[in-house]
């Protein structure tokens, strides 16, 4: 990502200078669909990012413009009930108004997003626009809040101002990751550990290319079907269950990933530990096969781009991550081995579906901060570090 053209692409715009704030997406290594269950993820965050670009205004009033997507927002901050309007600009209206709603006195600024992620992809990029948002109105309007708390309130505007019922990783990884680093988060208790990667390997995120139109209501099932189930055993959450001999036959197995993959993550996080990528990457694949075939959320394409990964030689795992029905999947490689198997699952992937998957190489990144202005028009240009093969 360009930082300069950004910059200059503002000031045209808006006619002043401004300051940009980054916040990144994220790969769950392994805890899919486990964080609106109270339970275990282990995320790390990615150097693709979402930058927004940032100055005051002298009335009320917030303006947003994306380089990605074509509406533009322009709401007033009085406004004390606006209403979504299905479109990007939900997530930063929804950030503005959550802010506000929590007594954060919010100033007028005009924001332009800019980002290398990509959009509906599985990576984040929803969590990445709503924390670099609300760090930017944050630090225009001289507003300290905990990092924690700013995730907080970016779920919330998620789910309660556009709708998507999502749980508190991708928010928390965006705002708190650490560099080198997977961080493991007890969604419960929100107690985080960081876990360094080993040297020796690197992600691997193959993105199908495949958007499933239903993505969203789907995911909203999934998560009111796990709710049912909590109900039905008569537990808070699906954390605190464990014998589900007496569910109906069509929440047993969404349930039994759920607690599956709870000692899977504890499992992977203790394989981290120790730095057994071999342990890590089976239960990778004991991951994706519970979300294929009990929780229901991969796609054939999907499937492709694991099986074609777990028969290269250097491959330790590899499994679907985000909420699926399409996007990325994760694949954890020994770092000699990386050219070749990009070139591989390019390759394969084309071949058996017809379709140019894009594959980045992933550096484990830290969490939101707000970068340094380019220092002026003429300066060479700063680039936000992106690797594709
Ligand atoms: P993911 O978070 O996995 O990328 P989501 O469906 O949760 O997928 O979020 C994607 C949505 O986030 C987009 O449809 C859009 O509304 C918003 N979004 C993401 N990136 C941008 C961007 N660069 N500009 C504007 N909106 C964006
Ligand atoms: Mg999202």
């Amino acid at each position: 990502m360009n930082l300069s053209r950004l910059s200059n692409i503002f000031e045209e715009r808006f006619h002043s200078p401004c300051r940009l704030f980054r916040a990144p997406g994220r790969v769950n290594l392994i805890g899919e669909h486990t964080d609106y269950n109270a339970g275990l993820v282990l995320p790390v965050a990615i150097e693709l990012s979402v930058v927004t670009a940032a100055a005051p205004r002298g009335d009320n009033k917030i303006r947003a413009i994306s380089l990605q997507l074509p509406e533009e927002l322009e709401f007033d901050l009085a406004e004390t009930s606006p209403s979504a309007r299905g479109q990007w600009t939900d997530y930063v209206q929804g950030v503005a108004h959550t802010l506000t709603q929590a007594g954060y006195p919010i100033r007028g600024a005009n924001l332009l997003i800019d980002s290398n992620l990509p959009v509906g992809g599985g990576l984040s990029s929803s969590a990445a626009l709503e924390v670099s948002a609300a760090n930017a109105l944050l630090a225009l309007s001289s507003v300290e809040a905990p990092a924690e708390e700013v995730a907080f309130l970016c779920q919330k505007a998620e789910s309660d101002f556009a709708g998507m019922r999502c749980g508190i990783m991708d928010q928390f990884t965006s705002s708190l990751a650490r560099a080198g680093h997977a961080m493991l988060l007890d969604c419960a208790l929100l107690e985080i550990e960081f876990v360094p990667l080993p040297a020796d390997v690197r992600l691997v995120v193959a993105n199908t290319m495949i958007k499933h139109k239903l993505q969203d209501s789907d995911y909203n099932q999934r998560r009111a079907e796990c709710e049912q189930a909590a109900r039905l055993l008569g537990a808070a959450s699906l954390r605190a269950a464990s014998d589900l001999s007496s569910l109906p036959a069509h929440l047993l197995p969404r349930a039994r990933h759920v607690i599956s993959e709870n000692a899977r993550v504890a499992a992977a996080a203790a394989a981290l530990r120790r730095a057994d990528p071999a342990e890590f990457g089976r239960l990778m694949a004991e991951s994706h096969a519970s979300l294929r075939d009990d929780y229901q959320v991969s796609c054939p394409e999907l499937d492709t781009m694991v099986a074609i990964a777990s028969a290269q030689p250097g491959v330790w795992g590899a499994r679907m991550t985000g909420g699926g029905f399409g996007g990325c999947t994760v694949n954890l490689v020994a770092a000699d081995a990386v050219d070749s198997v990009c070139r591989a699952l390019a390759h394969g992937y084309r071949e058996a579906t017809g379709i140019n998957p894009v594959i980045h190489v992933c550096q484990p990144a830290g969490g939101a901060s707000e970068l340094p202005a380019p220092s002026s028009r003429t300066s060479p240009e700063p680039a936000l570090r992106q690797s594709e093969c």
